[in-house]
């Protein structure tokens, strides 16, 4: 970390030896204003934000219809009864809050699990005021300022993976799942407009597009096609997959083309997160039309498998119905080279007119777009292929993993607002009165505005660019790298995986010529050691990457050790680190202390 100009006059100011104990990193300085401490060190000031938060609320309610009258007097709270189930509700809160001390304390740099850690102080209480106010985003009746807030956070996060605020759009979801799904349903739509389209320009007898191709035609052919046969949007239903009678849309369709017509595929990296598996089933296409495509030794989407998958896909005439990248794997933190995945799609676009819908998934991984690109964490793979984000047709982002924000907070981006307005079911008892309102594009119905406006305050007060954000998440992956360093000279038999790009460690536990199965069972047995049923010292999770989605990884990874295949898995124990203060230098040395217990397990748990 560097030390700004007047950081260091600063120090050459204070004359004492002590001046490096009064000032800590500027870079800490942002940290720790911004989180509330793992011993809620910032809690006297954040306790005045929430009372301030409550009188205001209760204020609010005073002053609106202050003639109106009480309901509730002091009479009514004297009453035995009334105080009898006031002491019911503080007994039942009592016994409530006593039970969540057991939950999982994900706060804790100790904790290094899963994708979840400490949420920031402005999402968290951005998202506390917005309980208090309770908005529904799905309509401007709803929701006034709610609404509002939600587009101005859909422009932040627009600017941060690099799209256009006038032509982007989007909304907030519960997570990346519901967003996954709304890329493909939107990608799925487009797909059958073209494919009817294609179909009617067939029964007028002009066979420039066969069905392969009209499904992947581009808009310009499509407003083509509409203009020259004066189409409205019925005149598709007959070739229209979503909207006619699917066993006649399918049966006109053979007809008008001449062939079967089998229907869409989805290509996947094989490191897909189980989201995309619901996605598809959800859309009814079989799981059957869920086309993996091979990772290579470093986890990632493996380009010449891609084309292969693709040119595959044309001969058994399955056009694709859209392309998935992922940018920060669930397993392994790995970023797919999707400006490679882009510029393929690009050339099939200009070679053969095919508009093949690119999706990405940065679920995880979105946030790191904020990082200062030119830092030295930051591998060549992982700045081209966050940079090419913008170019590809929409992405999933969830605030509720790397952007620090409470639960529930996902979001789905569109480069297009044509290809993000695709819906137009509008509830008869609902008046949409403005653009802003999302509830037609929407997969959810009623949705809170928390998870919005946690990233608005979020994004306003720490900022999602390489000052604010960006030192962040720079940290965490600096931080992995350090304990990654410490774990490759703790012991011999621990092997980690050597392609980590984000803030993601993954290990296992093997002695040189052993059966994977054996060394399998080892790993586990160390995943247990760290999960007493009480007192975790550390929270760790585990993953198995399985034969064949993650072939080339396995056999290169292990050979390191000559690993003997007698299973299709390799379990791995994995470290999310993207706790803010996992390497902070004034409190526990976390490195350090994770690095000795798993020494210790190792050797006293594995006699
Ligand atoms: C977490 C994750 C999802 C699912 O997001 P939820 O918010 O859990 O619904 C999808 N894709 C990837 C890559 C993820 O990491």
């Amino acid at each position: 970390m560097t030390i700004s100009p007047t950081e260091a006059a600063k120090s050459a100011d204070t004359t004492s030896d002590s001046s490096s104990d009064l000032f800590c990193e500027p870079g800490d300085i942002a940290l720790k204003s911004f989180f509330l401490g793992p011993q809620a060190e910032n809690s006297p000031w954040v306790r005045e934000i929430l009372d301030d938060l409550f009188d205001a609320w209760f204020a609010w309610r005073k002053a609106l219809y202050s003639s109106d009258g009480r309901a509730i007097s002091e009479r009514d709270m004297q009453t035995p009864d009334f105080m009898q189930r006031r002491e019911t509700i503080r007994k039942q809160v009592g016994t409530l809050m006593r039970r969540l001390q057991n939950e999982v304390p994900s706060f804790s740099p100790r904790y290094i699990g899963h994708m979840v850690t400490e949420v920031s102080m402005p999402a968290l209480i951005g998202h506390i005021v917005t309980l208090l106010y309770n908005p529904n985003n799905i309509s401007g009746e709803s929701s006034r300022v709610g609404i509002l807030i939600e587009d101005e956070a859909v422009r932040d996060l627009l600017g941060m993976v690099g799209y256009s605020t006038e032509t982007g759009s989007g909304h907030f979801t519960s997570g990346g799942t519901v967003a996954n799904l709304e890329g493909a349903l939107r990608a799925r739509d487009r797909f059958a407009k073209w494919l009817a389209a294609g179909a009617i320009s067939r029964r007028y007898n002009d066979k420039r597009l066969n069905m392969f191709d009209s499904c992947l035609m581009g808009w310009e052919n499509y407003d083509r096609i509409r203009f020259e046969y004066q189409l409205n949007d019925d005149d598709l239903n007959p070739f229209h997959i979503l909207k006619g009678n699917p066993v006649h849309v399918y049966r006109n369709l053979d007809q008008v083309f001449d062939m079967d017509y089998a229907g869409p595929v989805v290509l996947v990296p094989e490191n897909k997160h189980y989201s995309w598996n619901k996605a598809v089933d959800i859309m009814g296409l079989g799981e059957e039309a869920f086309v993996g495509v091979q990772t290579d030794k470093q986890g990632r989407m493996c380009i010449p498998a891609l084309r292969q998958t693709l040119e595959n896909c044309r001969q058994r005439q399955r056009p694709p119905l859209m392309v998935v990248s992922v940018a920060g794997t669930t397993e392994l933190g790995e970023m797919d080279p999707i400006h490679e995945v882009q510029a393929m799609l690009d050339e099939y676009r200009e070679e053969r007119g095919w508009h093949i819908w690119h999706h990405v998934d940065a679920a995880y991984g979105g946030f790191l777009c904020s990082l200062d690109m030119e830092a030295e964490v930051v591998s060549e793979n992982m700045r081209l292929a966050l940079g090419a984000i913008r170019r590809a047709n929409s992405v999933t982002i969830d605030p509720h993993k790397l952007g620090y924000v409470p639960y529930a907070s996902g979001a789905f981006l569109c480069r297009n607002r044509r290809e993000y307005f695709y819906r137009k079911s509008i509830a008869p008892y609902i008046n949409f009165v403005n653009v802003s309102e999302r509830g037609p594009q929407t997969i959810e119905g009623s949705r809170s505005a928390a998870g919005a406006v946690s990233t608005w305050l979020t994004a306003r007060t720490i900022g999602l660019n390489a000052e604010g954000y960006g030192r962040i998440l720079e940290r965490t992956i600096e931080s992995r790298i350090k304990l990654e360093g410490l774990l490759r000279t703790a012991h011999p038999q621990i092997r980690i995986f050597p392609h980590a790009e984000t803030n993601i460690i993954t290990f296992c536990i093997a002695r040189e010529n052993e059966a994977l199965g054996v060394s399998n069972a080892r790993t586990l047995k160390v995943y247990e050691a760290f999960s007493p049923d009480e007192n975790h010292e550390f929270y760790v999770s585990k993953t198995t990457l399985k034969r064949p989605a993650y072939d080339r990884l396995i056999d290169d990874f292990t050979q390191n050790w000559q690993a003997v295949h007698d299973t299709q898995e390799l379990v791995l124990i994995r470290l999310t680190v993207m706790n803010p203060f996992f390497d902070t230098k004034d409190n526990l040395d976390y490195p350090g202390a994770f690095k000795e217990k798993l020494k210790e397990i190792i050797s006293t748990r594995l006699r």
